[in-house]
């Protein structure tokens, strides 16, 4: 795809092309999603009914993991949340509306009483202090699984039964 240069200006038509720059089922998110295997978790993907689509959902836990780049993502403090030199008004812009959509999309989500997880993609590299993270999804604040309901369809990703 041609990466033609873009307006700051930006609507649906353009945050459409935004999630399509972010990808989905990105090696990040595959490995995010191993890891959860791994440590017992189950989990739905790309809940498009819930604001940002997360890309991983953990229904018993309510919690939803977003796997950001850092550098579309903003990773706060980050070496790779780089600024190309060029155009750097336009780019500033478009950082801006994507830390704004994420923000946005995790104060609705935890409105609607979900725990917003976000791993970065440079954590990644230190896989065992990741693994500790998501380790601790659920410890806290676990609903016993009868109170836990879903707003959603019923589709047959997950089974939830014990
Ligand atoms: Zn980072």
């Amino acid at each position: 795809m041609a990466d033609e240069p873009v307006e700051p200006g930006i609507s649906l038509q353009r945050s459409r092309n935004m999630a399509a720059i972010r990808g989905r089922d990105t090696a990040p998110e595959r490995r995010v999603r191993s890891l959860l295997h791994q440590l017992g978790y189950r989990f739905r993907l790309h809940r498009r009914d819930l604001p940002g689509s997360p890309d991983i959902v953990l229904p018993r836990h309510h919690t939803v993991v977003f796997v950001h780049g850092c550098f579309w993502h903003r990773h706060p403090g980050c070496r790779y949340t780089t600024t190309p030199r060029t155009r750097s008004a336009f780019w500033e812009t478009k950082f801006r509306q994507n830390m704004e959509r994420d923000a946005r999309q995790q104060d609705e989500l935890r409105a609607a009483g979900w725990t917003v997880v976000v791993v970065w993609e440079c954590e990644l590299r230190e896989i065992n202090v990741l693994t500790a993270r998501l380790r601790t999804i659920g410890r806290c604040g676990t609903l016993p699984d009868d109170e836990v309901t879903e707003s959603g369809t019923g589709s047959s990703g997950v089974n939830t039964v014990p």
